[in-house]
């Protein structure tokens, strides 16, 4: 019979890595706190058509990279491609949205795409979205939470700000019109992919990575020159902010996104240490989601990242957290009574030391073994019961590691001293 096996793009996170994606995890937790987020946690299947009304039909997500599958009772379901739509969905229903709501989500994402290095099919993100408020302050506060992160694990060097000013709808669609004229003039010299975009999705022509099209695009008209002036004014603002808290960006008139809820203010961190895939973080503002989505018009600015992406620019930078040892205290027993004994007193040790990690030897073998054992753990600190201990009543202590040479060696204890003494060892 022939192995099972994942399936193509979807990765085991192996425990080496899990002390890394925690690591990221809780520096998150931590900093989307400090600026008042709170954690919401939403399914991760949801209708076919709530992705197909948010992120738009014409867009490569919904075209093309969605899971979706008919249910037993034939309604079609998608896993979710990201997490916005879910979230304005949740807000929406839960009548979140009478006020300011800062969120925050983190998860598994699903998007059917050629798997290589920081794509797969399984991927997961952690995103901000912050409801009710309309202003370019708003817009800041989301940026600059982001590049506190990038502070936060060490890699603010190696990732850049890129931003750019979408407009608004109608701006947006005007835009669009005098591009498409122009490049339908110039329709021969697109790529095969820009010319199927031409009439589908032009916009996205403009961050076409065919150098050819980048180079027609140079005469294009801009869109810059077609922003209203409130998205310009509050383009300004963002910027203003920014260079007030001191984060650097550059701006990038060719920056639009893939997904069609955005408006206004977008931007993305982008590094060039990940080869193609450089994106690492990518929002914007989506003040008519809510009410596309049949709820009230509440205006709307979010990110997301990738923690793939993330997790490689860390080791890429060598940012990653110190090698953990999964024990401080491994607790080693020869023999029935002297197994009852330490059982027990593991048990209450972890009563009394929160947090210490104590691996109890299990599966019996030899003392020799077993003290093999207790070195490869990277405890610090070996407990051992054995006939003599039971007999006397009393514990020993072996020292594996310590900083301190005094420390170093075996020593036996009373078993009431246990606790004291195995307090002052760690604490060298
Ligand atoms: P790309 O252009 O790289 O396909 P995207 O514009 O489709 O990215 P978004 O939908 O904006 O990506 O998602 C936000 C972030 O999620 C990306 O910047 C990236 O870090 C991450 N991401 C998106 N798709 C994948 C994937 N298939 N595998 C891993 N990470 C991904
Ligand atoms: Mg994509």
């Amino acid at each position: 019979m022939s192995n099972i096996r994942a399936i193509r793009g979807m990765n085991d996170i192996l425990p080496d890595a899990t002390a890394i994606w925690q690591y990221v995890e809780a520096t998150v937790r931590e900093l989307v706190a400090s600026y008042g987020y709170a954690e919401i946690r939403m399914p991760i299947v949801e209708q076919t058509d709530l992705f197909k009304r948010s992120i738009g039909e014409v867009t490569d997500i919904v075209e093309k990279e969605m899971y979706s599958f008919d249910d037993r009772n034939g309604e079609s379901l998608t896993l979710r491609p990201e997490g916005t739509a879910g979230c304005v969905r949740a807000a929406i229903q839960n009548g979140l949205l009478n006020t300011t709501q800062r969120l925050w989500y983190a998860g598994p994402m699903f998007r059917y795409e050629r798997p290589q290095k920081g794509r797969q099919r399984q991927f997961h993100q952690i995103g901000v979205e912050a409801f009710g408020v309309a202003t370019p302050d708003m817009d800041a506060e989301v940026i600059l939470l982001s590049a506190r992160l990038w502070r936060l694990l060490g890699i603010s060097a190696d990732v850049q700000l890129q931003l750019n000013s979408i407009g608004s709808l109608e701006a947006r669609s005007a835009f669009r019109e005098a591009l498409v004229d122009y490049l339908q003039q110039h329709r021969e010299s697109l790529d095969e992919d820009s010319q199927r975009r031409l009439d589908s999705n032009p916009l996205r022509i403009l961050d076409s990575k065919n150098p050819a099209t980048q180079a027609l695009l140079d005469a294009a008209p801009a869109l810059g020159d077609y922003l209203d002036a409130e998205s310009r004014a509050d383009y300004a603002r963002v910027k203003e902010l920014l260079d007030a808290a001191g984060v650097t960006y550059t701006e990038n008139p060719r920056l639009v996104r893939g997904l069609d809820y955005y408006n206004k203010t977008v931007f993305e961190w982008v590094t060039d240490r990940l080869g193609a895939q450089g994106t690492v973080c990518a929002g914007g503002r989506y003040d008519g989601l809510v009410e596309q989505l049949g709820g009230k018009p509440v205006p709307g600015m979010g990110f997301a990242m990738g923690i793939e992406r993330l997790v490689l620019l860390l080791e890429a930078c060598e940012q990653l957290p110190p090698v953990v040892a999964a024990a401080d205290v491994y607790v080693v027993a020869y023999g029935d009574a002297a197994q009852r004994e330490a059982v027990a007193a593991s048990e209450q040790l972890r009563d009394v030391f929160a947090g210490l990690r104590i691996v109890q030897h299990t599966g019996g073998g030899s003392f020799k073994s077993q003290m093999k054992k207790a070195d490869k753990s990277g405890a610090r600190v070996a407990l051992i019961w054995g006939e003599d201990e039971v007999a006397a009543g009393t514990v020993s202590l072996k020292t594996l590691r310590s900083r301190n040479d005094a420390q170093q060696g075996q020593q036996s204890v009373a078993r009431e001293q246990l606790e004291e003494t195995l307090r002052a060892l760690l604490a060298d």
